[in-house]
């Protein structure tokens, strides 16, 4: 396998086109070229909502994660707004991170909201769609394997919507988007990230779908989750400005810095959030299904979104290449652990004996 001279990512990877020095086409074009827009524009973003006629001038959905821990202190703490929160909790979610974002809440005075799908609903879609992934492996079927994740989004609108407030705050971080997986940020030259590949991503679902018989019956027989799901797989879809005309939405970090060190700085001397132990990196350590997401990319590119990301932090300066590599090496040894543990907690034993997790062996 060859590496990028500059990031990780793989030569194998579609789209990388390794130049003769042996850098990728991310590298060349500084993926994802942005920078954050900063405070002053977040200040005037924020100023038509601030003492809104709603109970709070915002909503935050907060996984419990870093990223979205601070999103909210800082709206509350530097920016003066009146915040609402709210938590998805998930059949596949870990007990620490509830326990941080009710943590961060009740520290910052903040009313935290729970919003769930009906119980074993979200485990349901996620076993059916993995289960099609390991007969007809392919990047929709992984993709898939979240849409009941996507719901959060709805039932972050239906909330916010019963609030009365006006603007839902995300936490998405600009540089975990991978070029190469499903959506990718694009920038057309003016600074502005756009969550894109819309349509092509539609087109490439239906075709997907319609080429694997096993695909094609999990989506059918989950429709009431993988359909909305689909269609709200960002905030701001055509389907839920639809749904919801007036609701505005904020990505926090497409204003402000990712600063990982100091994100957790704050978190720890300010608000009781706890690094959580035991596991190797805290991105997305929350959720037992980003274990299969991990595989399943692993599996068919050679390369995961923690590939990717980490990767982004290289080019963003953030991290070293020698420091990235060697998480990265460390997260596939993770990984590689974690995946039957994983499959004993999902209920999916059965199909151990299908699993390849030699695609997490590293040669560096
Ligand atoms: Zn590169």
């Amino acid at each position: 396998m060859q590496r990028c001279i500059k990031c990780l990512l793989p030569s194998c990877l579609p789209g990388s086109e390794f130049d003769k020095n042996g850098e990728c086409s991310w590298c060349r074009s500084g993926y994802p070229n942005y920078q954050p827009k900063g405070t002053e524009k977040l200040e005037e973003f924020l100023l038509p909502y601030r003492k809104s006629a709603g109970a709070a001038d915002c909503l935050l959905g907060i996984s419990g994660g870093k990223d979205s821990s601070y999103a909210l202190l800082q709206m509350v703490k530097s920016f003066g707004m009146k915040a609402e929160a709210f938590t998805y909790n998930h059949d596949g979610m870990a007990d620490f991170a509830l326990r941080n974002a009710t943590a961060v809440c009740k520290s910052l005075g903040v009313r935290h909201h729970i919003v769930s799908l009906q119980p074993q609903v979200h485990m349901r879609s996620f076993r059916r769609f993995f289960r099609a992934w390991v007969k007809h492996p392919s990047n929709i079927a992984a993709g898939l394997t979240c849409v009941a994740c996507k719901h959060l989004h709805i039932l972050g609108a239906e909330l916010a919507t019963k609030r009365n407030i006006p603007l839902i705050v995300w936490s998405n971080c600009p540089l975990e988007y991978a070029p190469y997986i499903a959506l990718k940020l694009e920038n057309r030259n003016n600074n502005q990230l756009n969550r894109g590949g819309l349509f092509e991503g539609g087109l490439l679902l239906v075709k997907q779908i319609l080429s694997s018989k096993e695909l094609l019956q999990s989506f059918i027989s989950d429709f009431r989750i993988s359909i909305p799901g689909c269609m709200a797989f960002s905030p701001n879809t055509v389907y839920l400005k639809f749904r919801f005309p007036n609701l505005k939405h904020l990505f926090f970090y497409d204003y402000i810095g990712w600063n990982p060190s100091a994100i957790v700085d704050a978190l720890e001397n300010n608000v009781g959030w706890k690094k959580p132990k035991d596991i190797c990196d805290d991105w997305h350590s929350d959720c037992v299904f980003n274990v299969f997401k991990e595989y399943m990319f692993q599996n068919l590119l050679h390369a995961s979104y923690t590939d990717s990301f980490l990767s982004s932090q290289i080019r963003h300066g953030i991290l070293s290449r020698e420091a990235a590599l060697q998480k990265l090496l460390q997260s596939k040894r993770f990984y590689q652990q974690a995946l039957y543990h994983a499959m004993e907690f999902t209920g999916l034993t059965d199909l151990k004996h299908e699993i390849d997790l030699s695609c997490f062996d590293t040669k560096e």
